[in-house]
């Protein structure tokens, strides 16, 4: 199910201007008369609900229908330009910052240098200095933002939007990340992990037709995101997709940062694979040297990053047989590497999956890629600002 477009039967009977809004969001122009015919309504009803869609901007007249006579009846449409919403992206080095539209069409996208273990104020300052300057360069006040969207990345807790023993950001433990950036710009504030948001970032934006996606960030840390039934899934307290501290079997000697031994992050993150290249006499640190070092075939390195793509594969096949997504998505920086992580990772997977979970797989790499973040944080805001219970809180206020 697309983002956009709600099924049909979770309006009929229900006459608030909220859901019918949600019939609009699809972005086709609608009569009064066709809304009345759609969702049962008397078309006095559709047309006091329109009056109040209208008058919130979240709808807008669009031309005209075709008329057998008289005067020709207006037609509305979903109005993405109505609202705008800023979407905040924060890595362990850079921040990448977004205004969207409602429909999450990137309007303007900047990037930053900065530094996360400088702490929390230092950190959501920089941000709040930066929306303020991507709505003044875009000539949007304040009073259009209908919501901000926050990637961190760490673990989340999302009903509080604190950041939970995050273990490359010193000081964030903890910390009401919502609430400080509420203090300063009053607008609704949504804050989750770098990987939930990339997976709902490349779900809305590039696969909408997969309800059953998962995404995996492969980098210096390994992570995923769950969408199942078109929903994303953090689990009881947001710690859902931790792939990284999966155990893969043959590695009970590498211990990892978290204290278990055979981690999958210890084995196949950017820096094991660098450390694994050294022993063999190739100099390599991070996962950008490892991506150089593939790219300019270096026959170890892509072994290396084949072989961390078989042990992903490994972790992957019990995912699958466990939640039967009809995608996988390969993000992050190894994933630049090009096929050789995705041809490791699709061995095992459908060597390993039972034969009716992978009947229907593909397994394809982020077409998102680098803006997948951005495009998350503001599909986070937009799925809540635009739900029909908030925007009858909105009309209705
Ligand atoms: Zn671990």
């Amino acid at each position: 199910m697309s983002p956009f477009a709600p099924a049909p039967a979770a309006m009929a009977g229900s006459s608030r201007a909220g859901d019918l809004f949600q019939l609009l969001r699809d972005g086709r122009p609608r009569t009064r008369a066709e809304l009345a015919i759609i969702t049962g309504l008397a078309r006095s009803t559709v047309a006091a609900r329109v009056d109040l869609l209208l008058a919130s901007g979240l709808v807008a007249a669009v031309g005209e229908a075709a008329s057998s006579g008289g005067r020709p009846p207006s037609r509305f449409a979903f109005n993405p330009g109505g609202r705008v919403v800023l979407a905040v992206d924060i890595g362990a080095t850079h921040g990448v910052v977004a205004l969207t539209d409602l429909a999450c069409t990137i309007l303007d996208r900047r990037r930053s240098e900065l530094d996360i273990a400088a702490g929390p104020r230092v950190v959501l300052d920089w941000a709040v200095a930066q929306v303020r300057e991507v709505l003044a360069a875009n000539g949007r006040p304040v009073g259009d933002l209908a919501g901000i969207g926050i990637g961190l990345p760490g673990p989340v807790e999302h009903t509080s939007g604190r950041p939970i023993s995050p273990p490359i950001m010193p000081g964030w433990d903890g910390f009401d990340v919502a609430g400080y950036v509420r203090e300063q710009l009053e607008v609704p504030v949504f804050v989750d992990n770098d990987v939930n948001i990339s997976a709902l970032g490349e779900q809305a934006t590039e696969w909408p037709e997969h309800d059953n996606l998962l995404f995996v960030k492969a980098s210096t840390g390994i992570g995923a995101g769950i969408i199942s039934s078109g929903q994303l899934q953090r689990g009881a307290v947001g710690a859902a997709g931790d792939l990284g501290h999966v155990r893969v079997p043959h590695a009970d000697d590498v211990v990892c940062r978290c204290g278990n031994t055979g981690c999958l992050e210890a084995v196949v993150g950017g820096p094991a694979i660098a450390a694994g290249l050294r022993e063999r006499g190739v100099p390599a640190s991070t996962v950008r040297d490892v991506v150089e070092l593939v790219r300019a075939g270096n026959p170890a390195a892509i072994a290396a990053v084949r072989q961390a793509g078989r042990d992903i594969g490994t972790v992957l096949a019990t995912c699958v047989n466990l939640l039967n997504p009809s995608i996988i998505v390969i993000g992050g920086g190894l994933a630049t590497a090009g096929e050789h992580l995705l041809a490791g990772i699709r061995e095992v997977v459908y060597q390993r999956s039972l034969p009716l979970s992978t009947a229907q797989l593909r397994i394809v790499a982020s077409r998102a890629t680098d803006a997948a973040g951005v495009l998350g944080a503001a599909m986070m805001v937009i799925q809540a600002v635009l739900s029909a219970d908030a925007v009858e809180r909105q009309v209705s206020a």
